[in-house]
């Protein structure tokens, strides 16, 4: 196949990631964001990489799970209903998702896929790309001895479905030994030994990097408004500014607004935005050697050198990207309660981000039916870094090669439409 203009929509994670593969095979690439290369979700947040927590949050229990933490003040979890068409419908679709049999269908499929996501970060690294990536694992802390025995059946769930990571467990005193850091009073600690976590700011500059380094474009702070498809799989990508990016192929990798940017074509893809934040701070008393998953509170520390940073909550239908300064102090004050003494003295980011989030909270990844040369990747939820990665270089096979990815089948766009014909 020559030389095809590709045109790829989003500069976060997933869309950086298959631009960079697809640069690499030598196409000529033009990235196009509404902000600055990875501004949106892929900022902020926890950076971890992790095979094991890949699970869907459309799962038995969710229900019960989000009507408590929604009529909590203080609960990580939050429903924003909005007008918007198609809030509704997405609700009810997640739901029905959430049974058991379905649930288990797609975990079964994500830990399928996230298995081979770590070496695609080796990948990267072995090919030049720089980011800042540690693999200390992830620590799971725990107030309560319960939730510690109940995470252990996760475990052996997931072992089932073919993990392999090691996995030790430090109970009482020994948790605080294992990483000072953490609380003496916590209930114990479970360590994922072989997970990482990356700054996820290094890893979207370094794939830009990349891609002008292998002479990709990147146009910032231009909102895609309109793609028109002129036939045989030609398209021009318009921008609220006036520029028509004429090109053989579109990636739309534009996150959550990636459902408004395709509606107009009919292709509908479920997606709503589940908002975080997060603070970044340097501070005083011993920094955690270990990214944490403080349990009870669903909060998540990720120690970047000195600097730490607290990071929770999953506010449903929040599109806005205002910092919610009640939602961050919880995260903050619920965070440093599993602390031995950090406190943060110098705050250096607050932010709110979201994380694009289908019905059965697995990604959306393949070509649109019916749209010669227009392909989705976006929908990665709360794994889009744990994805990123993987989710390029896959894309790249599809598009750059006509390779179809069988391990891609679990998370077409074509999963939807099924379900719409089975239950007319
Ligand atoms: C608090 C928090 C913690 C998280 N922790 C982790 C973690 O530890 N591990 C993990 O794997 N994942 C984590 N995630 C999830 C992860 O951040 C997301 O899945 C990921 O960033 C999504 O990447 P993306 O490229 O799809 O979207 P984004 O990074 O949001 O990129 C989409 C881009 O598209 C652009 N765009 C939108 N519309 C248009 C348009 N019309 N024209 C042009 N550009 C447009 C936006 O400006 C944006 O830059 C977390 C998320 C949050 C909120």
């Amino acid at each position: 196949m020559g030389t095809l203009k590709i045109t790829v929509i989003g500069a976060g994670v997933i869309g950086l990631s298959c631009a960079y593969e697809l640069t690499d095979v030598g196409h000529e690439v033009t990235v196009v964001d509404a902000g600055a290369v990875g501004a949106g979700g892929s900022a902020g947040n926890a950076g971890w990489v992790t095979p094991f927590l890949s699970t869907p949050r459309a799962a038995p229990g969710a229900v019960r799970d989000a009507v408590r933490s929604f009529t909590s003040a203080e609960g990580p979890a939050r429903m924003r209903p909005h007008a918007e068409p198609g809030f509704a419908t997405w609700v009810f679709q997640f739901l029905r998702a959430s049974s058991k049999a379905r649930s288990e269908q797609a975990t079964a499929s994500l830990q399928a896929f996230s298995r081979r996501a770590i070496r695609h970060f080796d990948s990267l690294a072995e090919r030049g790309v720089g980011f800042d990536q540690y693999t200390a694992g992830l620590a799971v802390v725990f107030k309560q001895p319960h939730n510690l025995d109940h995470y252990a059946q996760l475990l052996a769930r997931i072992r089932s479905l073919g993990y392999d990571g090691e996995v030790s467990v430090h109970r009482g005193s020994d948790a605080a030994d294992f990483d000072p850091a953490i609380r003496r009073d916590m209930a114990g600690v479970m360590h994922l030994e072989s997970e990482r976590h990356v700054r996820p700011e290094t890893l979207t500059d370094g794939l830009a990097k990349a891609i002008l380094a292998g002479g990709g474009q990147i146009v910032e702070h231009e909102r895609v408004v309109r793609l028109a498809s002129s036939g045989r799989g030609r398209w021009t990508v318009v921008t609220a500014d006036g520029r028509a990016i004429p090109c053989d192929q579109v990636v739309v990798a534009a996150g959550y607004p990636s459902r408004a940017l395709l509606r107009p074509l009919g292709v509908t893809v479920p997606l709503e935005a589940a908002k975080g934040t997060s603070m970044t701070a340097r501070g005083e008393g011993t920094v955690p050697s270990h990214p944490l998953k403080l349990y009870e509170n669903m909060v998540a520390c990720s120690p970047f050198g000195k600097t730490v940073r607290l990071s929770g909550t999953f506010d449903l239908g929040r599109r806005d990207s205002t910092l919610d300064r009640k939602r961050l102090d919880m995260v903050v004050r619920q965070g440093l309660g599993y602390l031995q003494d950090w406190r943060p003295t110098d705050i250096d980011i607050e932010w709110a981000g979201h994380r694009p989030t289908s019905v059965d909270d697995l990604p959306v990844i393949g070509p649109a039916p019916g749209h010669e040369g227009l392909y989705l990747a976006t929908g990665h939820g709360t794994l889009g870094i744990t994805l990123g990665p993987l989710t390029g270089a896959l894309a790249a096979q599809e598009i750059a090669h006509r390779q179809h990815q069988p391990c891609l089948d679990p998370f077409r766009l074509t999963r939807f439409a099924n379900r719409t014909k089975r239950r007319v």
